[in-house]
């Protein structure tokens, strides 16, 4: 596999070529909205930011919708129940390698020994086109967890070098769409350093840092399950949710049944569900095992730096500052509580 150099407007002929004949499906790409940027279908090359700093929500809806019915059933004439399950190609383009790392906690998660097929046929289907983060926004500590890059995990990836695009090839898919679709010519090691050096630039540009290696943060959490810091910093909680429902890495979701109003069938749905919002731990038996907001903030925080690591390989957090952009309350950012024990305040 080759990686290449394109121009400007050979990347943009190249996105209108697969908006135009949907060889790699539906073509989803970063935009504006408002002041803001998302992830949504592009028309046309001319509607991408790939120069934005993060989406209000990660890719990983097109994957793991926020709500996705699941199974139709009836119950009259005869009782029958199918399986919905939505098979879907996509071509995403703009993901952040931070989003991209995500997405492999994801597969994890959704895969093992009974992979979910209700993301996998979405997940399979999907050509990933990254692009590094030149303009990381204040509360994003990604170059701290290592996830400010990604040699991994998509089929091509951009790095802006000022004129023209970098074009890492990181899949047999990636390669031939290069092959068929991609102009420019192919790339140097003279061009590969210019790379190295704007992800280095890049990566200085980083505000908010871990105060510890990443791979501290299981131990150092370990030793502070009595820590005042969960309820202090917890007091002021709105048991909202808004820190999980814009988390890359929150894997978790409600199943609920919506009958039909003549109660001779209906469809049962999953939805996004968020462990900070009080009623995500109460069973029916009328116990709630994380009642308090001190338990739920520091359930999330064991979450994201302990349990999902040791399960599945991959911290639950991946430092893309969403949570403590979106944070009225400002204290739902992980790197800022993990500082904190560590300097044992
Ligand atoms: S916990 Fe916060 S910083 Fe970490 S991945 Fe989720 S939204 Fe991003
Ligand atoms: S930590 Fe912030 S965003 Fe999360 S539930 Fe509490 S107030 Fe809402």
């Amino acid at each position: 596999m080759q990686n290449r150099v394109i121009s400007r407007q050979d990347l943009a002929g190249f996105v209108d070529d697969l908006i135009k004949t949907k060889s790699a499906g539906d073509v989803i790409g970063i935009k504006a909205q408002g002041n803001k940027f998302n992830f949504g279908p592009l028309k046309s090359a001319t509607e991408l930011r790939l120069d934005y700093d993060i989406s209000l929500l990660p890719p990983k809806k097109y994957f793991f919708p926020q709500q996705e019915t699941v199974l139709k059933y009836e119950v009259e004439p005869a009782f029958k129940v199918e399986p919905v399950v939505e098979e879907r190609m996509l071509c995403i383009i703009g993901v952040h390698p931070f989003d991209i790392r995500a997405l492999q906690l994801f597969d994890a998660v959704y895969g093992g020994n009974n992979p979910d097929p209700n993301y996998f046929l979405k997940r399979n289907n999907a050509t990933i086109i990254g692009v590094d983060c030149l303009n990381p926004i204040p509360k994003s500590f990604a170059a701290s967890m290592g996830t400010n890059t990604v040699e991994e995990g998509f089929d091509l990836m951009l790095t802006d070098l000022g004129g023209d695009w970098f074009v890492t090839v990181g899949s047999n898919r990636g390669d031939s769409m290069m092959k068929k679709y991609g102009k420019g010519r192919e790339a140097t090691n003279v061009d590969l350093e210019k790379r190295n050096k704007v992800r280095r630039d890049a990566a200085k540009k980083y505000k908010t840092s871990l105060k510890m290696k990443p791979d501290e943060i299981p131990a150092l959490l370990d030793a502070n399950w009595e820590s005042p810091v969960f309820k202090e910093r917890s007091a002021t909680c709105f048991s909202c949710g808004s820190c999980v429902m814009v988390c890359p890495t929150c894997v978790c979701f409600d199943v609920q049944d919506d009958p039909a109003l003549n109660l001779k069938g209906g469809e049962r749905y999953r939805r996004w569900d968020a462990c900070m919002l009080p009623g995500f731990a109460a069973v029916a038996s009328g116990e709630n095992f994380r009642e308090h907001k001190e338990q739920r903030f520091r359930h999330r925080m064991y979450r994201k730096g302990k349990y999902l690591l040791e399960r599945y390989k991959y911290l639950g957090c991946v430092g893309c500052g969403r949570c403590g952009t979106s944070c009225l309350a400002d204290i739902a950012l992980p790197a800022d509580t993990y500082n904190l024990l560590k300097e044992g305040k």
